[in-house]
């Protein structure tokens, strides 16, 4: 009797940590999917950052933020009151080749809490330890790695792109063995879900299709429950799913994002950047650019994205045609329709997101020619993807010399400009307010390589945080040139086709 009050008071002062309530949805409604298991306990574990304003939005008020119970938890050292943590099982084709059995290898799921919004989302911890998918891996990660995916989340969001976020991140206090001997970190990670296309995968695998039905009901009612009451529920769950994912990759391209391992397992469902590895922006603008190390065929380069985003989606459907109709042919038939369409509606929101970058917003026939032959004078003058866009609406406010200096006086691009200004006289309105417009979605700070490996070299050989925060700050208005701050919107000098960038494992 009396330990079981020693139980309930110490949980009690656990849940009051975070002030949230952890719901177990996917531990109470897909059985078969996960299998139970715990953080390992890091005693000499440090707290590095904590993201304030995404606590707040999830109701976690600063006093419990700061509170040593929070830590505890983001440190898996005590597993909150009432969540009951689960590795989550997934297959995936990784570089084309399937893998049966993937999962959480090295992440804990502590449950899901509704955000101020009333959102339900996933708290996560990655790099918590061996899982029952650990296969031969440790499950822990590298502090660096860490580091990288809180950095380029964050400045995802900021950017206004779909994405995973991070909450916490803790020094582990342990050193990880990869090539070599380095510190071990821990990320807390929020995410609308965790469910990737390799779920679906791994649920269809089991040759179970109520469980794949189950898996398909909660991932309606969590992200899109208007496809709940349509004739083919199903399939409108798969058109909605490829909805998101092309809007997504339509995002990254306008950007110049480079996931770098776009394996069927780091695709999220909800259409939200997941699992940051090698990922890297572009600055010179090459659609062959691949930053990854093991990426050697170049796979998921910069150009291949939007045809891997559909090759990705045909592995769906391939999981779903159980689902779909009774007869397998007739399935087939109908998730192919919908496959054909995600080239056409990638295509329609690249457009949309292109024209606004080039400050159009009326639509006209010769759009998406202007658009390619500007990309293909950057290509040929390796003009910075970034620079030129907020350049270009510098021209507007009566500054030609940044944008022609970039592309080096090119009288090719000379002609292009003058096709380009004769286009902007058809919006019908003051310059000064479409290059304002441009400015809105044109960013001039992104996390350039070279200063994420400054800020990861003084965090990890140095101990000193402060290169990283200023990075981090920098990023969270992308949009507004600060003056003084050259060193976060310049590129490299010379070129950085040689960087490589590696995953976190
Ligand atoms: P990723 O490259 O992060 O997408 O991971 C691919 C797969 O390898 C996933 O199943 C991970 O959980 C697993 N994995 C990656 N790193 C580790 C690790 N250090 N220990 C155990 N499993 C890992
Ligand atoms: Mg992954």
């Amino acid at each position: 009797m009396l330990k079981i009050i020693k139980v309930i008071t110490s949980s009690t002062m656990l849940e009051n940590a975070l002030g949230i309530d952890f719901q177990n949805t996917f531990a109470k409604d897909l059985e078969g999917l996960y299998k139970e298991t715990t953080a390992s306990v890091n005693p000499s574990a440090e707290m590095l950052l904590v993201n304030e304003s995404l606590a707040l939005e999830l109701g976690i008020g600063l006093d419990k933020l700061y509170s040593k119970n929070a830590f505890d938890i983001f440190s898996g050292n005590k597993k909150p009151f009432n969540s009951i943590t689960l590795a989550q099982a997934y297959s995936g084709h990784q570089f084309g080749h399937f893998n049966p059995n993937l999962g959480d290898g090295r992440a804990l799921l502590l449950g899901e809490v509704l955000n101020i919004k009333g959102e339900l989302r996933d708290i996560q911890l990655k790099g918590s330890g061996p899982t029952p998918f650990s296969r031969r891996g440790d499950g822990k990660s590298a502090l660096g790695p860490v580091l990288r995916e809180y950095l380029v989340s964050e400045s995802m969001y900021a950017l206004g792109i779909p994405s995973t976020r991070a909450l916490a991140v803790i020094k582990t206090g342990e050193q990880v063995k990869r090539d070599k001997s380095l510190p071990g970190g821990l990320m807390t990670r929020v995410a609308s879900s965790h469910i990737r296309i390799g779920t679906f995968e791994y649920a269809s695998l089991q040759n179970d299709t109520k469980l794949l039905q189950k898996l398909a009901d909660y991932s309606i009612s969590r992200h899109f429950p208007d496809t709940a009451n349509v004739e083919n529920p199903y399939l409108a769950l798969f058109a909605a799913i490829c909805n998101q994912q092309a809007s997504l990759i339509a995002n990254w391209m306008s950007i110049g994002f480079i996931h770098g391992v776009m394996n069927t397992d780091n695709m999220s469902i909800s259409g939200e950047t997941i699992d940051y590895g090698p990922c890297a922006f572009m600055n010179a603008y090459n659609p062959k650019t691949v930053f990854s190390s093991i990426d050697t065929q170049g796979r998921y380069a910069y150009q291949n994205q939007p045809s891997i985003l559909t090759w990705n989606l045909t592995r769906l459907a391939e999981a779903l045609i159980p689902l779909v109709h009774d007869k397998k042919d007739e399935s087939i038939k109908l998730l192919t329709e919908v496959l054909q369409l995600i080239k056409p509606v990638y295509t329609n929101y690249w457009l949309v997101l292109m024209r606004s970058k080039v400050g159009l917003s009326k639509e006209d026939p010769k759009d998406y020619e202007l658009i390619i032959n500007l990309l293909n004078l950057m290509e040929k003058n390796k003009v910075d993807f970034t620079l030129c866009f907020r350049f270009l609406a510098k021209s507007l406010n009566g500054n030609n010399k940044p944008i022609r200096n970039i592309f080096k006086g090119s009288k090719e691009f000379d002609s292009w400009l003058m096709i380009w200004q004769e286009r902007i006289s058809q919006e019908g309105m003051p310059d000064e307010k479409i290059s304002n417009s441009m400015d809105a979605v044109n960013p001039i700070y992104i996390p350039r390589n070279h200063n994420v490996e400054i800020a990861l070299q003084a965090a990890i050989q140095e101990n000193n945080l402060e290169p990283f925060k200023k990075l981090f700050s920098v990023m969270q208005n992308p949009y507004k040139e600060i003056s003084g701050m050259e060193e976060y919107s310049n590129p490299i000098k010379g070129s950085d086709s040689s960087y490589k960038t590696f995953c976190g494992t």
